[in-house]
């Protein structure tokens, strides 16, 4: 199906300025969005408004999150990307249903999030299980199908997540999948209340909505990162200690939480910040790591089993995940840093963090029709 529009795109895309037909009242047929061209070209184009099939909502996308995995993406490190338009963290509202016009759970003027689980079977063992993150038929949006970066965009109603009326699409938009990430690797680190949560580049985009959840979940926070700039940031998002990433880290985090960190997260997508999660770790503690840097990292075997180290990966979070993390943004818990541009501005915004120059998280905000 996504073949066949791909090809009714690229045929329409030709006879743009011919198109007069109007489909469902809408004003115009065509809309603006990012659109990838081939490997590391990233252009902003028209393309038709897609129509809605059976099981998938056409969305008026009002703001979309700009994400590393994005440069991954159009950057074809994953391989070539089978979608033309980016984006997993998009956010809008529900104009038409597809197929029969009703859906049980969603209507038209519901408030939705399109974020990188855009669809799942709904019926194997992982999403039985609340696991849909591994599920093996998921399509991921902005990957496998058209994500977020348009002005219209469908979202297959097995992955749209409804998004409170209480919080604003932009400052939604980053929940979706760095907020949601960030709070499920703290749900698998299985910290308790008042215990130690060490989380490694507490500083970036997935790091400082860490400590902003680990807060709000009871657990104490220590941060690290690598400049006086990123640890007094780090303080300020509420973590309790922040340490210099370096061999002494590993001995003050010993120190201060007498013993080890009962849970630990890496962000930081460098085989090193592995290493010390495990190095830091508490008897009986658990590593999550989250970063994904090309590279592997070699486990202390003895220290595993004698301690009791559990080491495990988290992606993104359930369709659960998601609501939970929503809801702890609509109550003003976490705040992400965030910078607004428009869909015109997104190729430079692109390049600035394929070079690693954005500090917070860049949001697409969408102009209003
Ligand atoms: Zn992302
Ligand atoms: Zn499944």
């Amino acid at each position: 199906m996504r073949r066949t529009f791909l090809k009714a795109a690229a045929h329409a895309h030709a006879h743009a300025h011919a198109n007069t037909t109007n489909h469902s009242g809408r004003v115009k047929n065509f809309m603006k969005a990012a659109v990838i061209k081939g490997k590391s070209q990233l252009v902003v184009d028209q393309l038709p408004i897609p129509k809605p099939a059976d099981g998938e909502f056409l969305v008026k996308i009002h703001s979309c999150g700009v994400c590393h995995t994005d440069v991954h993406v159009i950057d074809s490190d994953w391989g070539t990307p089978k979608c033309q338009v980016p984006g997993h963290e998009g956010c809008g509202v529900i104009h038409e249903i597809g197929g029969s016009g009703v859906h049980p759970f969603f209507k038209v003027g519901d408030r939705v999030g399109l974020p990188w689980l855009g669809s799942c079977c709904l019926n194997c063992e992982y999403c039985l299980s609340g696991w849909q993150t591994l599920c093996p038929k998921q399509e991921n949006a902005g990957f496998s199908i058209n994500g977020g970066m348009s002005e219209w965009a469908i979202a297959p109603a097995s992955g749209a997540i409804p998004v409170p009326n209480n919080l604003s699409f932009t400052k939604a938009a980053p929940i979706l999948c760095a907020g949601v990430t960030a709070y499920k690797a703290l749900k698998e680190a299985e910290v308790h209340p008042g215990e130690f949560v060490t989380l490694i580049g507490a500083a970036g985009g997935l790091g400082h909505l860490g400590i902003q959840y680990a807060n709000a979940m009871g657990y104490r926070v220590i941060a690290l990162d690598l400049t006086p700039e990123k640890l007094a940031f780090c303080k300020k998002m509420g973590a309790e200690f922040a340490f210099d990433m370096s061999e002494k880290s590993v001995h003050q985090i010993l120190e201060v939480t007498n013993g080890g960190s009962h849970g630990v997260v890496c962000f930081a997508p460098n085989a090193n910040g592995f290493k010390t999660s495990v190095d830091v770790a508490r008897r009986k503690g658990t590593a999550v790591l989250v970063g994904l840097p090309n590279a592997s990292f070699q486990l202390p075997i003895v220290d595993v089993v004698l301690k009791r180290i559990t080491v495990r990966g988290s992606i993104v979070g359930s369709r659960k995940d998601a609501i939970e993390a929503l809801d702890f943004a609509a109550r003003g818990e976490v705040e992400t840093d965030i910078k607004t541009i428009q869909l015109d501005e997104i190729v430079g915004a692109i390049d600035r963090l394929r070079s690693g120059k954005v500090e917070g998280r860049t949001v697409i905000e969408m102009p209003a029709h």
